[in-house]
């Protein structure tokens, strides 16, 4: 009869010395940050505290430095992909606490330090549970903040050899309710694609402007056409957002009249056909404003995204991963405006990303001030769990040989 409270007891610390341990890992990743492409420490990091608790197959080097924790059950059966992300960003961190970011400049703004954390506390949470079938394959993604990660994973081959049937991720979400679970159907996040649009005049005397070719006229009616094209109610199929973010001409020398100047925006739509069409009209306005002008142009793309799709069967999976844990699930009906680059797996597996709110009042992402809540890290574990549970079957824990 006392054999209930007594193991419940023992599970329950269990945990508690499980959820201390990854979140002074977490403070660990926090205080020491790597951009995208050069999270050399952190994955080593990584590396090191998973092979600490147990003996998994590991796969290095995956599309820069990526790496994954392959757990093999005995009969074939479904191959469940849990991604995280391994790069900080370009901010200097203004917190002053503790775990403070030691490299200037770089610092854990997206929370990326926690997601880690959540696949590590799965990676021992995995190590207890003996399933009868089935792979599970803990992904430690590089360079997600400038979206080339994911891509160089799938070039890479690695998921070719261990075929997955199901991708996941989180990310969390400040201005969301601290634990709450945020659901969207269909589209998950934006597509998202960066353009510089360099345009070449001919410099000349500012005396003389007649003798060269200044851009500055074409350029101020290149982002008044292009403030056109926003369509700004999200809850229009057309969604089209253009934010200019840069833009440069000429220098400040003031017997120089400018002969090249340079305009670089992010646009933003709901999916990848409107982001052709909006790429198009864009390639359009330069074109006409540049010959009107007699300026050379030229548009290069790049940080694309794609949007990511969320696949139906996977959010149930997560909707009830979310109620057998008693987590409150909201539904968003519309899509993040943000990028993320999973969207290459969704174009290819079925999959589905999730939001995990981190507080009403928390910093918003890519702020300087932010820093990811450990008070959700369990809720991350959970919902993970909580989706392999249903699809590698019932877990039998593993006979405790002490
Ligand atoms: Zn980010
Ligand atoms: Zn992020």
């Amino acid at each position: 009869m006392t054999m209930m409270p007594q193991e419940t007891h023992e599970i329950f610390e269990e945990k508690n010395d499980m959820l201390t341990e990854i979140i002074t890992l977490r403070k660990t990743l926090h205080r020491h940050p790597e951009l995208s492409g050069q999270e050399m420490d952190t994955a080593r990091r990584i590396l090191e505290f998973i092979a600490t608790h147990h003996d998994t197959e590991m796969i290095t080097d995956i599309g820069g430095n990526g790496l994954a924790a392959v757990y093999h059950f005995s009969d074939d059966g479904p191959v469940v992909v849990i991604r995280c992300e391994l790069d900080a960003l370009p901010i200097a961190e203004i917190n002053q606490f503790e775990h403070r970011s030691v490299n200037a400049g770089v610092s854990h703004k997206c929370g990326h330090d926690g997601h880690m954390a959540v696949l590590a506390g799965l990676a021992i949470r995995l190590k207890e549970k003996n399933f009868k079938k089935g792979k599970v394959v803990l992904l430690f993604q590089p360079a997600e903040e400038n979206g080339e990660g994911a891509h160089a994973v799938l070039e890479s081959g690695v998921l070719k050899n261990l075929k997955p049937d199901y991708f996941f991720a989180l990310h969390n979400l400040p201005g969301e309710e601290t634990n709450a679970v945020i659901v969207v159907d269909h589209f998950f996040s934006a597509s998202v694609q960066s353009v510089c649009i360099s345009l070449q005049g001919k410099q000349c005397h500012a005396s003389e402007p007649e003798n060269g070719v200044n851009p500055a006229i074409a350029m101020a009616k290149m982002i008044d056409a292009l403030a056109d094209l926003n369509i700004t109610d999200e809850t229009q199929d057309g969604f089209a957002l253009l934010t200019p973010v840069y833009m440069t001409m000429g220098e400040k020398a003031y017997g120089i009249s400018a002969g090249s100047g340079e305009l670089h925006y992010t646009l933003r739509t709901w999916n990848d056909e409107k982001m052709e069409e909006l790429k198009t009209k864009l390639s359009h306005i330069v074109t006409t404003v540049s010959n009107e002008h007699a300026l050379q142009h030229d548009i290069s793309w790049f940080d694309y995204f794609p949007a990511s799709v969320n696949d139906p069967k996977c959010n149930e999976l997560i909707r009830k991963a979310a109620a057998g844990n008693g987590f409150t699930v909201k539904e968003r009906p519309l899509p993040f405006k943000f990028g993320e680059d999973f969207g290459w797996y969704s174009a290819q597996y079925p999959s589905a990303m999730f939001g995990l709110g981190a507080g009403l009042n928390s910093p918003a992402l890519h702020h300087h001030d932010y820093d990811f809540p450990d008070e959700i890290t369990g809720t991350g574990i959970g919902m993970f769990c909580g989706i392999i549970d249903q699809l590698l079957g019932e877990p039998e824990l593993l006979q405790k040989t002490e």
